[in-house]
């Protein structure tokens, strides 16, 4: 290779792992082929076919005439968004969240008495049981599935493999919760073409890793029906963009972030639909951001008509009333 040639392949590969992507920009992603710009419209429909959003499932009515459901979920990660990476210094960051953070969130649960929902890769809770052992202990919290490894389920590239590393993650959380999780949410919020119909057929209640709207809807799967609760999540209402690390550098000021939050509070609250908050013990367990979490709970405890629930408890009543309503 001439040495022309290898810097051009070198400036190539090089751009290809660090230029940031633009948004719509990214390379494509095997079993997930590009719309070209030639499409006609029914190939631009298949394209985006494969999870839509079905029909809206808000209940006409939350519990006891509250006027909007709020759940608080975290996602305990930890050391894994370091896995592919594994440098001691980096996986310190995650491992501050079990050591201190998860801790910070529990306490503040406990004070404000408020559940939450804990989304638990099973690595993550083998690295640290007792993390679920403090979880269980407030009888108040819900643990859901979170993938086996945090795997990024579009990237796995085997239908088999990822059933097997669903299948070993429900276990995993089964045994070492002495209950069956019913909610998913997939690792970076991907997933494959098999993983609504893989989570369909393991019975789960809801799933919570789709942004489509932001209250609880249907999954729809080429079109179809599923029966699959969705309830959304969204990247506005999640602390990873705010502090981490891509923030870092634009002084993330954990007020301007509760500021946000409670936008988003006052609007369900308003259209009486519900607000999930994602966060992470390794980020938001941080002290000043536990203290504006802490804000924000008073804040919003302080309306009336708000119903502190896990996704499981908000799944279990959309579930009862979309019944209810069919009869
Ligand atoms: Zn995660």
């Amino acid at each position: 290779m001439s040495s022309n040639l290898r810097m051009s392949v070198l400036a190539f590969v090089l751009r290809l792992f660090f230029a940031p992507p633009v948004a719509g920009q990214e390379p494509p992603i095997p079993g997930f082929p590009p719309i070209p710009i030639d499409a006609t419209e029914e190939q631009v429909r298949q394209g985006v076919a494969l999870v839509r959003a079905g029909q809206k499932l808000t209940p006409k009515a939350w519990p006891n005439g509250a006027r909007l459901a709020v759940c608080l979920s975290f996602d305990v990660d930890n050391e894994l968004l370091w896995r592919r990476t594994p440098l001691p210094v980096p996986l310190s960051q995650g491992e501050y969240g079990a050591t201190t953070g998860l801790r910070r969130v529990l306490d503040l649960l406990d004070r404000q008495s408020i559940p939450a929902s804990f989304y638990i890769p099973a690595m993550s809770a083998a690295l640290h049981p007792q993390m679920i052992q403090d979880i269980l202990q407030r009888k108040r919290h819900e643990i859901g599935v979170h993938g086996w490894m945090h795997e990024n389920l579009s990237q796995v590239g085997d239908a088999a493999e990822e059933e097997k590393l669903l299948r070993h993650s429900i276990d995993y959380l089964t045994k070492a919760t002495g209950k069956r999780p019913v909610g998913f949410r997939a690792p970076s919020w991907a997933f494959s073409q098999s993983t609504l119909n893989q989570i369909r057929m393991a019975g789960f209640l809801y799933d919570s890793s789709f942004m489509a709207m932001d209250e609880p809807y249907e999954l729809l799967a080429n079109g179809q029906k599923t029966g699959m609760l969705e309830l959304p999540i969204n990247w506005i209402a999640d602390d990873y963009p705010y502090y981490e690390p891509e923030a870092s550098g634009s002084l993330p000021d954990p007020q301007l972030v509760l500021e946000v939050y409670k936008g988003e509070f006052d609007l369900a609250y308003e259209e009486h639909t519900m607000l999930i908050l994602t966060m992470h013990p390794h980020i938001t367990g941080h002290r000043s951001r536990i203290a504006a979490l802490e804000k924000l709970v008073i804040y919003m405890k302080a309306k009336p008509g708000v119903w502190f629930a896990t996704l499981e408890q908000v799944a279990a009543y959309v579930k009862t009333q979309e019944q209810a309503g069919r009869k």
